[in-house]
């Protein structure tokens, strides 16, 4: 079966049509969402409807809390907190609901499933050093754990305790080792690339695959600032940070 995994959504419309026109082309059969749905982009409520229709599981993500407010945003900086509070005002009560009732923790075909860090999924925790993932994989049993949060994809692979990090295109999962994977951000990538990132996962060969997509940067922007949200959010979009 091949699964496309997204994550890291934030409202961005034009980003997540371009991902799904190539999921299709790629035989998507299962997709899986993990988490911030919302927050940062124009169009919260359009994007909520077209995951709430194909993604199953959706795990909840801090921007996706947030705006529900199931979450502080005590540890946002000024423009995602205003951005928090936006999506709040202009969001359909079902979806923000729905948003509410987002668990944090799914698994599917032996993999887990979670927005930020395995160990303490509502800390909200950045895993981006070797020692992290080496901590992180004493949290869970599965050979694999796909996560979100950080924006930037990659894997840890760990063999016995050794650990290394690649940001390699393709992996094939070997036994006797484990992976934590991080498949990158559909909606806002902050690894200087502005295309849309997202994940494919084949079930039957083990074999992972980070796609790039380019989109419309310029309407999502025009979205971002016509909507009166900070212009940095827009501007970030086209530097991929
Ligand atoms: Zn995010």
């Amino acid at each position: 079966m091949i699964v496309a995994v997204l994550s890291d959504i934030h409202a961005n419309l034009e980003a997540l049509e371009s991902v799904l026109a190539d999921c299709e082309r790629e035989g998507a059969e299962q997709y899986w969402c993990l988490g911030d749905v919302v927050g940062y982009g124009a169009d919260p409520d359009a994007v909520v409807d077209r995951v709430r229709a194909l993604c199953a599981p959706t795990v909840a993500g801090n921007h996706d809390w947030a705006a529900c407010g199931q979450t502080s945003t005590r540890h946002f900086n000024r423009h995602a907190a205003y951005a928090a509070e936006w999506t709040a005002n202009h969001m359909r009560p079902e979806n923000l609901d729905w948003l509410r009732a987002l668990p944090l923790i799914e698994r599917r075909e032996g993999v887990l499933l979670v927005h930020a860090t395995p160990s303490d999924p509502a800390a909200w925790h950045y895993c981006m050093q070797v020692d992290d993932a080496l901590d992180e994989m004493e949290a869970f049993r599965e050979d694999m754990c796909l996560i979100g949060h950080s924006h930037v994809p990659g894997a840890f692979e760990r063999h016995d305790e050794d650990v290394r990090y690649t940001r390699a295109e393709e992996l094939v999962m070997r036994p006797g080792r484990r992976y934590l994977v991080n498949v990158g951000s559909v909606g806002q990538p902050r690894d200087k690339d502005a295309r849309a990132a997202y994940l494919l996962f084949d079930t039957v060969e083990n074999r992972l695959r980070h796609v790039r997509v380019p989109y419309n940067v310029a309407r999502a922007q025009e979205k971002i600032i016509a909507a009166g949200l900070p212009p940095w959010l827009a501007s970030r979009l086209a530097a991929g940070d």
